[in-house]
This record gives C-alpha cells, sequence and structure tokens, in this order.
C-alpha cells in the first residue's frame, strides 16, 4: 500500500491532505505542485463501499459468537477506526470526474 500520486506530475500525496478531503462533500483534490484537479476513482469508491458492506457484516457477524457488549463494542469501534484510517492508501485520483457505475 502506498499513498496517492498526482497522475500529472506524480507528486506524493501527504496521509493528513487525503484524509481530510475524504470528510468533506466535495471530494476535488487539487495537486498542490501542479494545481491539477483530481477526482476520486470509481475504482476508489468502489472500494470503499465493499469495504464498508465487509466492515458491516464482520461487525454483525462478531454478534454470531455470543461476545459480551463490552468487548464486542470496542472491537467494532477498531474495525471502522482501521478502515478509516487505511482509506487515504487506497485512495486513487481520476484526472475526471466520472460516474459511480
Ligand atoms: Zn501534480
Amino acid at each position: 500500500m502506498s499513498l496517492p500520486k498526482c497522475s500529472n506530475c506524480n507528486h506524493q500525496f501527504k496521509w493528513i491532505s487525503i484524509f481530510k478531503r475524504l470528510w468533506k462533500f466535495n471530494q476535488v483534490i487539487g495537486c498542490p505542485n501542479c494545481k491539477t484537479k483530481l477526482y476520486p476513482s470509481s475504482k476508489f469508491r468502489n472500494k470503499v463501499s465493499y469495504l464498508s458492506l465487509l466492515c458491516l457484516f464482520v461487525s454483525f457477524g462478531l454478534q454470531i459468537f455470543n461476545i459480551p457488549n463490552f468487548a464486542l463494542i470496542p472491537l467494532i469501534v477498531i474495525l471502522w477506526v482501521c478502515l478509516v484510517l487505511t482509506m487515504p492508501y487506497i485512495y486513487s485520483f481520476d484526472s475526471k470526474e466520472r460516474p459511480l457505475w
């Protein structure tokens, strides 16, 4: 896993700049080096939806094992925090905005 690079000038983005952008409605990132506008790729958006679904299934799946709530809730929180923290690494850019499907 590596952090995404600008498709135009190969500038490597910082984890924190991608992470901050993920929380904004407008996810277009401007490259600080060449000022190119970069859009989240449909591949990235698909990966995020599959990973979120996987986390959701695992969260519900853990309840089958009769894990007590005081252990289950931190486990689920850790799972989601891990997902959110790794998102900048799976981020990929596209030079054009494309529909999700
Ligand atoms: Zn660039």
